[in-house]
């Protein structure tokens, strides 16, 4: 037990569970997480939410493993919208044996981005799992194998300890979060729910109890084609777009002018950003197409929908000021993602919960936040009405970059801090 841990403040029941909690297995599982490259919508993701099942079957839960319906999601009103190509997908969710709705759920998604550029990681290696000075590195390392494993060990404890639990506990494993969150949206509209929510994404110690939400947008601006050296009866379509993309600045100071105080110092919560532009086919013609996508973010508790129409009327206000875009208007289309903010309901107890957790371990209180990018918590909240918030080891900056890593000593902390919370809503005794 750490120093500044109090028994004071845990039952027996709550110290057999932390006790139960396997500090090398858990780091040996983020390990085997790390070296499956699970890129969102590739045949090793799916072969993960098997070894998943396999995994929370040995925990001693009721495993529901089963094959997406991709079409009959597709065609769901509130399909939340892919990116990556998939041709399959699994769900997986485990709950202690028993009745009633899981007092707890658990929720970890095992896909990752792509890796890049090979040569920018440390040895070429992305998927090594190495461990270095207490820091285990590697695509998925925060984002969010630490989170899934984190899950697992909790789970683990819970049936190693021999404590018995007045209520159930849910782990939820799902695809295609960086994408959408197609794997949340198919486990919720399965029937899967709970009392409330925990998912492990990386917080750096923080609560985060409310997402931004993101939208992908694409802005296509015609020019008119011509020669090169007769440019001047061409119309160029990067120099079109220039005011559009003067209007989307305004936009989004706009949008960041009153801030809710979760986002604290965060002086741009609801960025938009223009990702790609591809513009012209040939060096010496004039440019007659520019396409431009990117990603915007939704206010909280803003319907996407009314964020969608302030986009589209900046671009046609700017259009309407133009001689050649008046006559040849932008066409905005919102392909890919489409998250919606989100957020727990204000004054339900479960932050309250985890922070008495970690401080019964800790000493220290953490901190509540919100998040800028949008995530699962969104599909959790919305369509599953399950008031949920983010907590679990890592450092999201460090997330979708080559140097993405995770500090074991924070993974272990977290785990602990969930099993008590576990055990305490499950009524462990
Ligand atoms: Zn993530």
């Amino acid at each position: 037990m750490p120093a500044s841990e109090s028994s004071a403040q845990t039952t027996p029941a709550e110290r057999r569970v932390l006790d139960a909690l396997d500090e090398t297995a858990l780091v040996e599982t983020l390990v085997e997480l790390v070296r499956v490259p699970s890129v969102t919508g590739t045949d090793a993701e799916s072969e993960l939410q098997h070894t998943m099942a396999r995994w929370l079957e040995e925990a001693g839960l009721e495993v529901d493993l089963w094959a997406l319906d991709l079409d009959d999601l597709r065609s769901d009103d509130e399909f939340p919208g892919t990116e990556a190509p998939r041709v399959e997908g699994h769900g997986v969710v485990g709950t202690t044996p028993g009745d009633g709705e899981p007092a707890l759920v658990l929720q970890g998604h095992v896909d990752v981005v792509p890796v890049g550029d090979v040569a920018n990681w440390p040895d070429a290696q992305p998927f090594s799992a190495r461990i270095a000075g207490g820091v285990l590195h590697g695509r998925g390392a925060c984002d969010m194998k630490a989170g899934v494993a984190v899950n697992l060990a909790v789970a683990r404890a819970l049936h190693r300890s021999g404590v018995r639990t007045e209520r159930r506990l849910a782990l939820h494993s799902v695809v295609s979060e960086e994408d959408g969150g197609l794997g949340a949206f198919a486990t919720l509209r399965r029937g899967h729910r709970g009392e409330a929510a925990v998912i492990t994404e990386p917080t750096s110690g923080r609560l985060v109890t409310a997402n931004a939400g993101a939208l992908t947008f694409r802005v296509e601006v015609s020019g008119r084609a011509a020669h090169g050296s007769t440019r001047h009866e061409g119309v160029s379509a990067l120099e079109a777009f220039w005011p559009v993309h003067l209007a989307l600045r305004e936009l989004e100071a706009r949008r960041n002018t009153d801030r809710d105080r979760l986002f604290g110092d965060n002086p741009l919560p609801y960025g938009i950003s223009v990702g790609t532009v591809h513009s012209g086919d040939w060096a010496s013609s004039v440019p007659d197409l520019l396409a431009a996508e990117g990603r915007m973010g939704v206010r909280l508790g803003e319907d996407p929908a009314l964020a969608r129409a302030a986009f589209e009327d900046a671009v046609a206000t700017a259009a309407a000021a133009d001689p050649w875009l008046r006559e040849h208007p932008p066409r905005v289309t919102w392909p890919g993602g489409q998250f919606a903010s989100g957020r727990l309901p204000d004054g339900h107890p479960l932050a309250g919960e985890v922070a008495d957790a970690v401080q019964a371990l800790t000493g220290r209180r953490p901190a509540e936040a919100a998040a800028p990018y949008g995530s699962d918590l969104r599909l959790y909240t919305g369509v599953g009405g399950i008031p949920t918030l983010h907590y679990g080891p890592g450092d999201v900056r460090l997330a979708h970059a080559p140097r993405e890593s995770v500090p074991l000593a924070e993974v272990v902390q977290v785990a602990r801090a969930l099993a008590l919370v576990a055990a305490r809503r499950l009524g462990a005794h």
